[in-house]
């Protein structure tokens, strides 16, 4: 009698959802969908799309929003509580450190396991791996024989084993920096893109400064027919960008796997004792030290402070990119602005595809469709601007107004939901 009466209750009612988004404006590059749409979520994933009307235990109006697949940041290096906060406010669902990386990658991954607020990663970085193998004194970035002794045949050995257990650990990628490791001979990293070659692995590389450095990585990454991921290229290009574009699209066009990315921001920041700073500025004129920024004080550096400052150690700002080259990197050139659903395909498609073949899980994410994990974004268009500073860098966007991640908020009403973590590994298959 009382289940007959449970089925007839079941019968009467439409399905209930974890949670609905109701009335926004589905943006979705995958499938190009472009319209209002109602979005019911289940056990973390999307399980409807529908222009009819839904129901669930929670509901977000987003009436006059955007709703779009959340975003996917694949240059984070905050890897930390506090930066996956920050993170989460700006609609980033995703935060993978693939440059430098991490020399341990199980342990990296345990200590998160408890969970974060929104879904993380990392690569086995040559970097982390060439301080271990040299026992570098440096912390973050490596600042003695890490940067500048050329490692020995056996310690290459090392290095390259190092590389593969990351990988069979479940590495989302290999990251290098070759500015960062400047005694690195061209033996060393050809040895490292073979382990990406046979691997099938994408190598994010930060390059040498400009043409030249694209070329070297171009011509490691043709030699050894490795996937190559140019990291910033805009920071690396400076006012060479438009024509190191170009030589990435040829490299496409000859069947290459090469992809680059681009931060929309007019400066840059990094370690002041590492090699990128040192070898730069410790013999440049004088005057060309002002484009260094001490942001705890907002100063612009002299020789008598980036001495001082050198000694100490510390992240530095580095203003050497243009407004110009931003724009050019960004747009890619193709278009002469960017379209907001081309701008969220950079932002959320995009990131996947660079990664799903070595991460299949990846084609569940940066998508809102069915069966998709619900990691999804949600903003004011007309709204959005972001507030931070070089002096303030912890001041939240306004516009952002929900992030929801594996179904659950982590944002609400542009504010950060405190107590959560429904983030999880983004990690190679073991
Ligand atoms: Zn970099």
């Amino acid at each position: 009698m009382i289940i007959g009466l449970l089925l007839l209750l079941q019968l009467g009612t439409r399905p209930v959802y974890d949670r609905v988004i109701l009335g926004g404006h589905v943006m979705d590059p995958a499938s190009k969908l472009d319209a209002v749409r109602n979005i019911g979520l289940l056990g973390g994933r999307i399980a409807v799309i529908t222009t009819h009307a839904i129901r669930g235990r929670d509901t977000v109006d987003a009436r006059g929003l955007v709703v779009a697949p959340g975003f996917i940041d694949l240059h984070a290096h905050g890897q930390t509580p506090e930066t996956y906060r920050f993170y989460s406010l700006d609609g980033v669902t995703t935060a993978l450190e693939l440059e430098l990386g991490t020399s341990d990658v199980d342990a990296w991954y345990r200590e998160r396991s408890a969970g974060e607020r929104i879904n993380y990663g990392v690569s086995i970085g040559h970097i982390k791996v060439r301080m271990a193998v040299m026992h570098d004194s440096g912390t973050w970035m490596p600042v003695s024989d890490g940067a500048y002794r050329a490692a020995t045949p056996a310690e290459i050995g090392e290095i390259a084993k190092r590389i593969e257990i990351g990988l069979s650990e479940g590495a989302v990628s290999i990251g290098a920096g070759f500015p960062y490791t400047p005694a690195a001979t061209r033996g060393e990293l050809l040895a490292l893109f073979r382990v990406a070659a046979r691997s099938k692995t994408p190598i994010h590389v930060h390059i040498r400064p400009g043409v030249a450095g694209l070329k070297e990585a171009l011509s490691l990454a043709d030699e050894t027919n490795a996937p190559l991921h140019v990291v910033h290229i805009n920071s690396a290009g400076l006012a060479d960008t438009p024509v190191m574009l170009d030589m990435i699209s040829d490299a496409r066009a000859r069947g290459h796997d090469v992809t680059t990315e681009a931060y929309p921001y007019d400066a840059g920041m990094t370690e002041i004792q590492s090699a990128t700073i040192q070898d730069t500025y410790r013999s440049a004129p004088d005057e060309r030290l002002a484009e260094l920024e001490w942001p705890r004080t907002g100063e612009r550096l002299n020789r008598e402070s980036y001495d001082r400052y050198s000694r100490i150690g510390g992240p530095v700002v580095v203003h050497t990119n243009t407004e110009e080259m931003v724009a050019v990197a960004i747009a890619n050139r193709e278009a002469h602005s960017l379209s907001l659903m081309e701008a969220i395909r950079k932002m959320t498609f995009m990131p996947t595809q660079r990664l799903d073949a070595r991460v299949p899980a990846m084609r569940q994410k940066g998508r809102l469709r069915v069966g998709a994990d619900a990691d999804i974004t949600i903003f004011a268009e007309s709204r959005v601007l972001d507030r931070s500073t070089y002096r303030e860098p912890s001041l939240s966007p306004v516009g952002i107004q929900h992030v929801i991640v594996n179904g659950v908020s982590v944002v609400a009403n542009g504010r950060a939901v405190e107590g959560v973590a429904p983030g999880k590994e983004v990690r190679a298959p073991r």
